[in-house]
């Protein structure tokens, strides 16, 4: 099978749990970099520009997952998947803040994991066809690299707020509800309030500026342009 599937950093100092992950994900087709601690791993995210980051909370060095993931955050929405020993008293809130997509308490199934990663991908991967920068004003939104720009400027968005931000970019000039927004960001699977909708605006509106040509219509939803 070849590595058409995308890149996945693994970053998990284990040895054992990275063979074994390694080798899963190789099977599936997707191509797998390891390492063994943060530094190499954000060493990886910066050449690579992998599909997705697969990473261990508890990490040797000066920076765990937690921390490896806020750098990450800084320059890329690139989808990131936590690992955690059971007795880390995983903070789900606190990775969820930093953007994480999904986590994963060991000792997990390798095919538990492959299923989480295939679902990750899939949902990134939907969408608006993977090639274009859509530029309005100042903004830029590239959906390939998964970069959204202010006046040149790299904004860090989680994987969410850049998914909602490239549905919003690909209706341009719609009004979309509330529920039109959750069942294409989030899917018909995600069980949640609309006001989730609203929170993530919120979240685009702070991060990109008053300038974001992201309206609110009145008792309907939103529109991009
Ligand atoms: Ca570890």
């Amino acid at each position: 099978m070849s590595s058409d599937n995308g890149t996945v950093v693994v970053v998990e100092d284990d040895p054992h749990i990275a063979d074994l992950v390694d080798l899963y994900l190789r099977r599936e087709g997707y191509r797998v970099l390891l390492a063994g601690d943060g530094e190499q791993g954000l060493e990886l995210c910066r050449r690579e520009g992998p599909s997705m980051v697969v990473l261990d909370v508890g990490l040797p060095g000066n920076r765990d997952g937690f921390e490896v993931c806020r750098e990450i955050r800084n320059r890329s929405s690139v989808p990131v998947l936590f690992l955690t020993a059971r007795d880390d008293e995983f903070d789900r809130v606190l990775g969820l803040e930093l953007g994480a997509d999904d986590y994963l308490v060991k000792p997990f199934s390798p095919r538990e994991l492959v299923a989480r990663v295939r679902a990750i991908l899939r949902r990134t991967r939907e969408g608006p066809a993977p090639q274009d920068v859509v530029t309005v004003g100042d903004f830029e939104v590239d959906l390939r690299r998964r970069e959204a720009r202010h006046a040149g400027e790299v904004v860090a968005l989680t994987t969410r707020e850049f998914d909602l931000l490239a549905f919003l970019v690909d209706n341009t000039g719609l009004a979309l509800s509330r529920q039109q927004l959750l069942d294409g960001v989030w899917g018909p699977d995600w069980y949640g309030d609309e006001r989730t909708v609203d929170v993530h605006v919120a979240q685009l509106r702070k991060k990109l500026g008053a300038d974001l040509p992201l309206a609110t219509v009145w008792g309907v939803g939103y529109r991009f342009g």
